[in-house]
């Protein structure tokens, strides 16, 4: 372990002797286990269909995979609640038990017909331990900020966005998909989607990167110009520590907007299914990236592509950066409409000017709303 890494998880304040590390990691491993057994009771209730037949081919890997997890979690539980009487330790020692009672097979539950509807709990399990055995090290190693603890403030409010956004795939795929696809079958077919459907794959990824990111840079550009938009927006501005999961902070109106738009071309160009896959896990795992605290500045390629520098100066919250580098992937669209910032140094300040927003996930989804609220009891008020 390099003294970086070593730094970081003292400065989670898990200080390795109290047993906090090692209840960390069984709280969380718990209760991924706990998820990850539900998974295996209600399959038709809580996976994703498209992974389905993936998991009925490697039901053992997977099974096994759990049963590890549990086993490590209630080591590590025992470790810290036995040996190093933390309470929390204690508490990952339960999930434990629980993932074990909900797992070992005994329960048995009645077979659910398939159902119109689901929860992504296993999309979220998956992706969550993906991305953190990427970025965690990452950042460790290639921090930006030392001092910035892996536990920072408001992790847990972000850990809440990346657990709703994925768990309710389908209601959030379900509400942009939907409106798109039935505007679509009312308008002509558009003459341009034989052309763009004859090209190779790796061509239409490309379209796909310069249109869409064409199309974002001005949603994004309108949710900081535009007051009523920007209220949605300085949710996911407001966190003033940056990591991969600062990523997931978006207020639901924000995605819902996002994800109407930008899906509009793709559908209306026609792309193909393969091309537009590719284009959503790349922009996707991109999006977390450009987030995340590493130091990275990529020399020649951060005038080309957005790079975590670029990112973090556009959520800079010193003056000259305020409303600059709104392309998501394509610096070139804030060269060419003027609102590029790239100055020597790395951003190191972050967060809302001139906004108090609250921390918490509820208080986050209802503060855009408060002004409009508050306007209206007034109102009310001198009525009566
Ligand atoms: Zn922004």
């Amino acid at each position: 372990m390099t003294d970086q890494l070593r730094k970081k998880f003292e400065n989670i304040e898990l200080n390795a002797g109290k047993g906090k590390i090692s209840a960390f990691l069984s709280v969380s491993l718990g209760l991924l286990a706990i998820f990850s057994a539900l998974c295996f009771l209600f399959p038709s209730l809580l996976t994703t269909p498209e992974l389905r037949p993936f998991y009925s081919k490697y039901y053992d890997i997977f099974y096994y995979a759990l049963l590890i997890g549990i086993f490590i979690s209630a080591c590590f539980g025992a470790y810290s609640a036995i040996l190093k009487q933390n309470k929390y330790g204690f508490y990952g020692l339960c999930f434990s038990i629980i993932a074990v009672v909900l797992g070992c097979g005994l329960i048995k539950t009645p077979t659910l017909p398939t159902l119109p509807f689901y929860a992504g709990f296993d999309y979220f399990v998956i992706t969550l331990i993906i991305l953190a055995l990427v970025f965690i090290p990452l950042e460790g190693f290639f921090a930006k900020n030392n001092e910035q603890k892996l536990l920072r403030t408001g992790w847990v409010t972000d850990m809440k966005y990346f657990m709703f956004s994925h768990i309710g795939i389908q209601l959030f795929s379900f509400l942009t998909v939907m409106p798109i696809q039935y505007w679509i079958t009312h308008i002509p077919n558009n003459p341009v989607v034989p052309y763009i459907q004859m090209q190779p794959i790796w061509l239409q990824f490309i379209e796909l990167l310069v249109v869409v990111d064409f199309t974002t840079y001005w949603i994004h550009r309108a949710l900081h110009e535009i007051n009523f938009l920007w209220r949605f927006h300085a949710i996911h501005h407001s966190t003033e520590q940056m990591d991969w999961l600062a990523s997931s902070r978006l207020h639901i109106v924000e995605v819902l907007i996002t994800r109407l738009i930008a899906t509009l071309p793709i559908f209306l160009l026609g792309f193909h299914t393969s091309a537009v896959f590719a284009y959503l896990i790349f922009i996707s795992f991109h999006a977390i990236f450009i987030h995340s605290n590493v130091r990275f500045r990529f020399p020649y390629l951060r005038w080309i592509i957005a790079t975590p520098e670029f990112h973090h100066w556009h959520h800079s919250s010193e003056k000259p950066a305020i409303d600059k580098n709104y392309a998501a992937f394509i610096p070139l669209y804030d060269v060419i409409f003027k609102t590029l910032y790239m100055p020597n140094h790395l951003a190191s300040i972050y967060g809302t000017v001139g906004y108090k927003i609250p921390n918490s996930f509820i208080k986050q989804f209802t503060w855009p709303f408060k002004k409009y609220i508050n306007k209206l009891k007034n109102k009310l008020k001198r009525n009566t």
